[in-house]
């Protein structure tokens, strides 16, 4: 492994240069300069072979879905992108494998403006942590507490189908609609981080999370940090062409509560905001939908189609 330099070999070539960064790959530690009157947002996610991604998923995918899920974790603080690190296991330096990874790592960081700025790699189970770093003005970072009752509760895209995408490439579901396969595979794997909406949504939004591991569990955060309840109904949950299409109504309702990995945005926004939201959202071309709001009933998560109680049942979904 020591060999060669892998994060330099492959990944110094390819990096963008941004003005903020002074010194990138190549020393003891990279030298960045930060925005006056922003403060730094960062984050680390890592994805591990067999369990956040199967192992036969093409690298491409893998490194592209590696920023993302960080990306998305940025977008719902409010923050814009500017700097990643890579932190690399790997079994063997396999030149081919790094190759197609290296340049998916490049194609996403050329698209959201990023620069790698530093990394390090070990002989290990195929393991990617990537740290994401941003920028947000002070003060204005979306958070999990401070959601009120009665605020308004949206999320953004559909819901639901990287569930469906992950049954498809196990190949527990097989879909006779082809296009419907590959949008619901590529829902799985290359998620679209939020980070014009979570921009947008500064000053706007009462809380805001990005869901990584489905609707249910997600929401809970915010109950938790907020200390409020929520009312949900499913039947305004956004759902897919492709995704309705393909499972019973009962299915599409748990994968889209459930099933996660979907790096949609949820937020609430209170009665006060909720013109400017609108305008906002129109003027940044983005879309969300209100599926419910907040109430007083602490911790207390009620879910509800066509104004009856809904039953959920949990193990609707299996992951891995
Ligand atoms: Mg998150």
């Amino acid at each position: 492994m020591k060999e060669f330099n892998v994060i330099e070999d492959f990944f110094k070539a390819k990096s963008i240069q941004r003005k903020d960064v002074i010194i990138g790959i190549g020393d003891d530690g990279a030298v960045t300069r930060i925005p006056q009157g922003q403060a730094l947002v960062t984050t680390t996610d890592t994805l591990l072979s067999g369990v956040h991604f199967l192992a036969d998923t093409p690298p491409h995918a893998i490194a592209q879905k590696a920023i993302a899920v960080n990306l998305s974790d940025l977008a719902a603080m409010g923050a814009e992108p500017a700097w990643i690190s890579l932190s690399l296991s790997l079994p063997t330096i396999d030149t081919d494998w790094l190759e197609a990874f290296s340049n998916g790592l490049q194609e996403s960081a050329i698209y959201y403006s990023v620069q790698l700025i530093g990394g390090d790699t070990v002989q290990g189970p195929l393991s990617i942590t990537i740290t994401a770093q941003g920028f947000v003005p002070f003060e204005q970072a979306l958070t999990r507490s401070k959601a009120k009752p009665g605020d308004s509760v949206y999320v953004t895209g559909t819901l639901g189908d990287a569930g469906l995408g992950l049954h498809i490439a196990q190949k527990k579901h097989v879909l006779d609609d082809l296009t419907h396969q590959s949008f619901l595979l590529n829902r799985l794997n290359y998620p679209t981080p939020r980070l014009l909406v979570g921009t947008s949504l500064r000053r706007i939004a009462s809380s805001c999370i990005d869901i990584s591991d489905g609707l249910v569990s997600d929401i809970k955060h915010i109950l938790k940090a907020s200390q409020c309840g929520a009312t949900i109904h499913v039947d305004k949950l956004p759902m897919s062409r492709a995704l309705k299409e393909s499972v019973a109504y009962s299915q599409a309702i748990d994968y889209s509560l459930s099933a996660g990995d979907d790096y949609e945005l949820l937020f609430t926004v209170s009665e006060e905001q909720k013109g400017y939201l609108e305008t906002t959202l129109a003027n940044a071309n983005v879309h969300a939908t209100y599926i419910g709001h907040l109430t007083g009933n602490v911790g207390k998560l009620e879910l509800r189609l066509a104004d009856k109680p809904y039953e959920y049942n949990a193990k609707g979904y299996e992951h891995f």
